[in-house]
């Protein structure tokens, strides 16, 4: 055992080494293969538990289990106050728990436990901001000019069963952000966590069971992406399937979903473009920006990884944000004074590491990446590619690490800025940087991605919706918005005489 790990509560020990099974109908349940896998803690390779390898099998009973619970049993019935109810009983829990949801979200997943720590608090005000939208979602009546005298109405009525697939960089985040919006709907769900991260969505399934959710309306299935997560994306008993995850994936996720037409949501990548126009406030500005692509090492689908700065003010902004980079202390999660965590797994290190090396390969200026690394784990260090160039690989993929690609621009014509901003497949999110509200709104209208922020970064709040343009998606996460893509909408006409 590591030293770290006598930081560890109690409780998250023994989370540790209980018997991991599946949760299907209420019940924790062996899974048929018989097979288990190991979960590994990033920060040192360490294997820190076994779970439960759901497939296909195991699925087709988790949606028999969450169609008996969204057809009959208390969840059908279920009066929208219930709903919320329910889930401001698990907002509680979530809180209650948050130290052991924290440490086991840094355990499995790497990041600092300050961050994890935060990251907890947010799940627990988006549930709570979805359990009052179960007693808000209102139809509208609809006035007919029809012949005769009639009575219209429209209504949101839950899509039904949900399959879930999320993947590791922010595992409990991302298992609440899609289970409550389906919660407050009156959904039922089969959730699939990625295989590198499924502590906290089997804990989170035991909190769902201890807050009074009735048997079946959350079925958690462990397993790989490619026979779990491909056979609940198959799967003809399920209505909807949202995914968060790579676009190459979420391709594949709407192939699978073509046999019975479920409705599909995705939130995919990005290569968010951030723009520093030379009258912006340079002390929020530097730090904003090495934290939109620092931040979770990286592994971030909104973060900030193309950054343009106009040339008056490029070589201070590029020099700062790489200083910035190389003061950021990189550790074990569970150290104290860390500020970045390690990459989720060696594939997805060598990954980065060779985007590094082919923007070298390409004759970019690298600054910063020159800390001494911890000697386990999968770290790498923060780092700038300097003038860049659109048609490089590293401006045109996502790499999903620590890794920024700066380019100078010259003029203030928003037209061409819009297509620097625009000229990338994805269309997740951008920044823009700058003191002139005329220009920041002239330009937020001009870009096409989901999310633009001025002066900030990350606007994680639960009212605001989150999704992608172009290739980063469809549909929104977050937001009134979320729960309707829950829902499908009934139009009643009645005839009046
Ligand atoms: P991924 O393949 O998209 O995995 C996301 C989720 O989908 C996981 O639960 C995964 O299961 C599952 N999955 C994989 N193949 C599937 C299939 N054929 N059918 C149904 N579900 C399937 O992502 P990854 O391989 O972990 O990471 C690769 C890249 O994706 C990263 O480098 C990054 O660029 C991007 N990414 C984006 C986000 C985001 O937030 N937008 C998050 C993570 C990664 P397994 O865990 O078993 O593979
Ligand atoms: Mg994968």
């Amino acid at each position: 055992m590591h030293t770290l790990y006598s930081r560890l509560g109690a409780n998250v020990t023994a989370f540790l080494a209980r018997p991991h099974r599946l949760l299907i109908d209420g019940q924790w349940v062996e899974p048929r293969s018989e097979r288990r896998f190991d979960v590994e803690d990033p920060g040192t390779g360490a294997v820190i538990a076994r779970v439960a390898e759901g497939t296909a099998a195991d699925i087709d009973l988790a949606v028999a289990a969450a169609r008996r619970a969204f057809e009959s049993g208390p969840w059908a019935t279920s009066r929208p106050a219930e709903r919320t109810r329910l889930l401001l009983r698990l907002a509680e829990l979530l809180e209650q728990h948050g130290d052991e949801l924290a440490q086991l979200e840094t355990l499995d997943n790497g990041k600092p436990l300050a961050v994890a720590r935060r990251g907890i608090a947010g799940t627990a005000d988006m549930v709570r901001y979805m359990a009052g939208w179960a007693t808000k979602l209102t139809g509208e009546a609809v006035p007919l000019s029809m012949p005769g005298e009639w009575h219209a109405y429209t209504a949101h009525e839950p899509v039904g069963v949900v399959g879930q697939i999320i993947p590791w960089n922010f595992p409990l985040s991302m298992a609440i952000w899609k289970l409550a919006p389906a919660l407050a709907a009156g959904c039922t769900v089969v959730l699939k966590p990625a295989e590198q991260t499924p502590l906290n969505a089997l804990r989170l399934g035991e909190l769902i069971l201890e807050a009074g959710f009735p048997p079946g309306v959350v079925n958690i299935v462990t397993g790989f992406g490619g026979d779990a997560g491909a056979a609940l994306a198959a799967h003809p008993g399920v209505d909807k399937v949202a995914f968060t995850g790579s676009t190459q994936t979420g391709k594949r996720i709407v192939q699978a979903a073509l046999g019975n037409l479920k409705r599909v949501t995705l939130e995919l990548g990005g290569k968010s473009p951030v723009f520093i126009f030379p009258d912006a406030d340079l002390e929020a500005a530097i730090p904003g920006a090495a934290n939109a692509i620092f931040f979770n090492s990286g592994q971030v689908c909104s973060a900030g990884s193309r950054l343009y700065v106009h040339r008056r003010v490029y070589d201070r902004v590029l020099a700062d944000i790489a200083a910035h980079g190389e003061r950021l202390r990189l550790g074990h999660g569970l150290e104290e004074g860390v500020d970045l965590g390690p990459l989720i797994s060696r594939p997805q290190r060598e990954r980065v590491e060779a985007y590094v090396a082919d923007g070298r390969a390409s004759g970019v200026e690298v600054l910063g990446g020159r800390q001494v690394l911890p000697e386990h784990g999968h770290f790498v260090a923060p780092t700038v590619l300097a003038d860049t160039r659109a048609d490089l690989r590293v401006v045109r993929e996502e790499i999903f690490g620590p890794v920024l690609c700066a380019m100078p621009f010259d003029d203030d014509d928003l037209e061409r800025l819009a297509g620097l901003a625009n000229d990338t497949e994805y269309g997740l999110f951008a920044g823009i940087w700058t003191r002139d509200l005329t220009l920041a709104h002239r330009f937020a209208r001009r870009i096409r991605a989901g999310s633009v922020s001025v002066n900030a970064h990350m606007v994680n709040d639960p009212a605001l919706p989150f999704g992608g343009y172009k290739q980063s998606g469809w549909g929104r996460e977050r937001g009134r918005e979320a729960l309707e893509l829950y829902c499908e909408l009934k139009s009643v006409a009645i005839n009046l005489g």
